[in-house]
């Protein structure tokens, strides 16, 4: 089987969805690989790295006419499902759910279509899923952004000149980027608080040595408990502003990550919260793509506003491509052949992985729900 890696052409990416480590194992597994020029030279990887692990490199024109799979890292955009060709697969983050209008046209094309955004968070697929994988980077990398952005810097100094005291972090979310912040936060000296409504993150917040903030969810139903966070009531977003308060306007640092799959992300910070902070505090809404954790946060922006200074970014895996393309390619390798038996796939629909992530089979859209319009 061929397996065909295309350029990232989304502004901004640099990444690339097969690194050449990644291409040799498919080799050793009997793939061939074709890779489209200068797809790795954003994330480190030259055309002669994947020639040596025995990859080809193609033009673009020639992967989309004979490769059997097509693997990206974003989704496949109307100009690429046009070059599609009936029966050939495609395996991206597609976010099917937010992008109706391409998957009826892969569905016209008769193509079929793997979306890796719709991974079940089962432990079994742990080691495909890509949005862990790159939310973790983004959890690092936050804290790196904070630091940077930051008047203060993290740890307790004991100095000639005098004592600094070490910096307070705020953590709302303690998903994957979350655990990753408090962690990285943590080494670097801060104090760290986090809170979430899923209160099984407790001990995993306190086993990073930073204190959880529990908020009552004992009225948000039996399963908020699982690891999908539902949307919370408006009775505990009160409970959650008054027990968080205090933390949040003594933070020198507030980092967001709150997230409900395929919703609105919740507004945990309003405007007379902020007016409350300290001013020179920083606050990074990693939620600002689904419409973000603070109220005042805007996508793709910095905004100073009651002094308090308020990042809206996703923080792009990309920032690190490096180490977000090696852990997508793995991802993806593993997705491979667990589709796969001796190179072949299986279309093992009773299968919970096949069945969640397969969107499209043979022009069929099997899943196409809508989401809630952000
Ligand atoms: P996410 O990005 O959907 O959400 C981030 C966090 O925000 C979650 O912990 C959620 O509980 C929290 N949140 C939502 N609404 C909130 C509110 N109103 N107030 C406070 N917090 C709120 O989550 P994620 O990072 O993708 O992962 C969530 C959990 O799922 C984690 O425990 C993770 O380990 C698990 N997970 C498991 C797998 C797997 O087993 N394959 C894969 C992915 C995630």
């Amino acid at each position: 089987m061929n397996i065909g890696v295309l350029k990232e052409t989304q502004k901004g990416e640099r990444r690339v969805s097969i690194t050449p480590k990644i291409a040799e194992q498919l080799k050793n597994k009997g793939f061939e690989v074709f890779i489209e020029e200068d797809s790795g030279i954003k994330s480190s990887y030259k055309n002669s790295d994947y020639s040596k692990s025995g990859a080809q490199i193609r033009t673009k024109e020639d992967i989309f006419k004979n490769a059997d799979v097509l693997i990206k890292i974003n989704p496949f955009d109307n100009s690429e499902i046009d070059l599609l060709k009936k029966g050939q697969i495609i395996i991206a983050q597609l976010f099917h759910k937010s992008h109706p209008k391409e998957m009826q046209h892969i569905s016209q094309v008769g193509a079929t279509a793997f979306s890796m955004d719709a991974m079940p968070r089962i432990s079994r697929a742990q080691d495909m899923d890509v949005l862990s994988s790159q939310s973790n980077l983004a959890g690092y990398k936050a804290v790196i952004l904070g630091a940077y952005e930051m008047t203060k810097i993290f740890p307790l100094m004991m100095t000639a000149a005098g004592t600094i005291t070490p910096s307070r972090v705020l953590i709302y979310g303690v998903g994957v980027a979350g655990l990753q912040a408090i962690a990285t936060a943590k080494r670097l000296g801060a104090i760290v608080e986090a809170t979430d409504i899923r209160l099984e993150t407790k001990e995993q917040t306190e086993s990073l040595g930073a204190k959880f903030i529990t908020v009552n969810n004992e009225d948000e139903g039996e399963d908020m408990n699982s690891v999908y966070a539902k949307v919370a009531s408006e009775d505990y977003a009160r409970r959650q502003q008054k027990a968080v308060n205090k933390s949040l306007f003594q933070a020198d640092l507030v980092i967001t990550t709150a997230m409900v799959p395929g919703r609105r992300s919740p507004v945990l910070i309003k405007e007379d919260q902020v007016k409350q902070m300290k001013n020179g505090a920083v606050i990074i809404d990693l939620a600002a793509a689904q419409g973000g954790n603070c109220e005042l946060s805007e996508f793709n922006k910095t905004v100073v506003k009651h002094g308090v200074k308020i990042i809206g970014t996703t923080i792009a895996p990309e920032s690190v491509s490096t180490n977000a393309s090696d852990l997508y390619a793995k991802n993806m390798y593993n997705y491979l052949i667990h589709l796969t038996d001796d190179n072949q796939f299986k279309w093992d629909l009773k299968d919970e992985i096949t069945d969640e992530t397969l969107i499209v089979f043979n022009g069929e859209i099997r899943q196409n729900g809508k989401t809630e319009e952000i």
